[in-house]
């Protein structure tokens, strides 16, 4: 287990400031990862210190803001809860709930692995606007922080995994099975409520980020991505009733209510704890195949689940590979999409590690 008292960085700093036009445009067919590659993502080379660059209080300390993530997390369980009573006490539950949930989970769990990790935050690839736009997009729906902020603590995530410095690692709680058990809940979800991740460190992990004008644009509007995620599934849900013979306003609402329990607040929930595995379950439980200076690890339940996230400690020892099942038993839908958006020429600088990359840190 780490111990807080080491050494806080792994990566060297980027010499300079770069920009979204440091990685070159051109098509070309899978591209290797430079052998000399520096960080999977732009880091200002000023401070590499794991403390937050704002040692004042500032908004992030807030309670209202401690009380608005708190919300974000009880919410959608509590919807996840009611929707399974009602289902179970009244069967009240439809066809056309359950397409929401499941098809609704998978589109916006892909906007969080191909949108906001592997093309937003890693830059593993490169594709065209729309696409870029439309992955954003389904990402903010997913409810799991803004664009730019949720890239900002995944890079520093990255940047000092598993050491001291990093947002969610579950080893920073040392010692005895009480500690392992309150580490385990910060890596989940404990650490959305510190102060271990700022606004303010925006400028240092995501400048690249912040001159794009369409992903700002997004940014900007997060709350009204929340509000749709919750009132797209109510209005499908009540618009379906419309559908049935002998319709009121009360099926109508009835119908609603479940769209909004099951397409949204229930999807929200699965989505958060799928993603929240990853950073917990996915650095204690599974196999390491490679080196990674963290303890990241391959768990074959979230590979599968996750939409190929759960193949972690592949991530952690070649983070800009836009594929992380890296065996092909290792199922990626994310890796799938990715591919086909290549072969449609629509993505491109697609980065893979090469044969020797792979030989010279796989563990024995
Ligand atoms: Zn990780
Ligand atoms: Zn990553």
């Amino acid at each position: 287990m780490a111990s807080v008292t080491e050494p806080t960085r792994r990566e060297p700093a980027i010499p300079a400031k770069p920009t979204v036009t440091n990685f070159p445009a051109t098509k070309s067919l899978t591209n290797e990862i430079p052998a000399n590659a520096s960080p999977h993502f732009p880091i200002d080379s000023g401070s590499d210190s794991p403390h937050s660059i704002t040692d004042e209080p500032t908004d992030e300390d807030s309670v209202a803001r401690r009380l608005v993530i708190l919300g974000t997390v009880l919410f959608p369980l509590a919807g996840l809860i009611s929707a399974i009573l009602i289902a179970s006490q009244y069967g009240m539950v439809r066809w056309l709930d359950i397409v929401m949930l499941v098809g609704g989970w998978y589109l916006t769990g892909m906007g969080i692995t191909i949108g906001y990790h592997r093309m937003l935050t890693h830059r593993s690839f490169e594709t065209v606007s729309a696409v870029r736009g439309f992955w954003t997009a389904m990402g903010a729906l997913a409810v799991e922080g803004s664009p730019i902020d949720w890239c900002m603590v995944h890079r520093k995530h990255h940047q000092f995994s598993d050491h001291e410095g990093d947002p969610h690692s579950p080893h920073l709680h040392d010692g005895g099975m009480l500690n392992q058990l309150k580490g385990f809940w910060h890596s989940h979800t404990g650490w959305l409520f510190n102060s271990n991740w700022s606004k303010g460190e925006r400028e240092k992990y995501v400048p690249d980020l912040l001159e794009d004008k369409m992903l700002v644009a997004i940014d900007n509007h997060y709350v009204s991505w929340v509000t749709a995620s919750l009132l797209i599934p109510a209005a499908i849900g009540g618009a379906a009733t419309l559908l049935t013979p002998g319709f009121s306003i009360t099926s109508i609402a009835a119908g609603a209510g479940l769209g909004l329990l099951w397409g949204g607040l229930a999807r929200v929930c699965v989505s958060h704890h799928i993603t929240w595995s990853i950073n917990s379950i996915c650095h204690i439980f599974g196999s390491q195949d490679y080196k990674s200076s963290d303890d990241s690890r391959n768990n074959i339940f979230f590979g599968f689940v996750s939409h190929g996230e759960g193949w972690h400690n592949n991530h952690h020892a070649f983070p800009t590979s836009a594929r992380h099942g890296l065996k092909w038993w290792q199922f990626d839908l994310s890796w799938v999409v990715i591919r086909t958006l290549e072969k449609m020429g629509l993505a491109w600088n697609v980065k893979l590690p090469s044969q020797k990359q792979l030989e010279s840190r796989t563990l024995d």
